[in-house]
């Protein structure tokens, strides 16, 4: 199987990845802000600079989870 393929599979079956410290704090900000129907939600996670995710292993920090603006910039045209 590819890993690209594998990766789909994954995020399929695990839509936020189990065993992370920030699946449970996505989990928890959905709930006090759950999407509106016809919008575009993107949320980032923030993670310290010793979590584990930055050495290929799991969240082990208590990252910042917030929502990503990309509301266009009229004058950015
Ligand atoms: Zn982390």
């Amino acid at each position: 199987m590819s890993a690209a393929r594998k990766a789909r599979r994954m995020m399929r079956d695990n839509p936020i990845a189990p065993g992370h410290n920030y699946g449970a704090k996505v989990e928890q900000y959905l709930r006090d802000n759950p999407p509106v129907p016809g919008t575009f939600l993107e949320i980032g996670t923030y993670h310290d600079d010793w979590c584990g995710v930055f050495k290929g292993g799991r969240c082990n920090c208590d990252p910042d989870v917030r929502p990503i603006d990309r509301t266009p910039d009229p004058s950015a045209n």
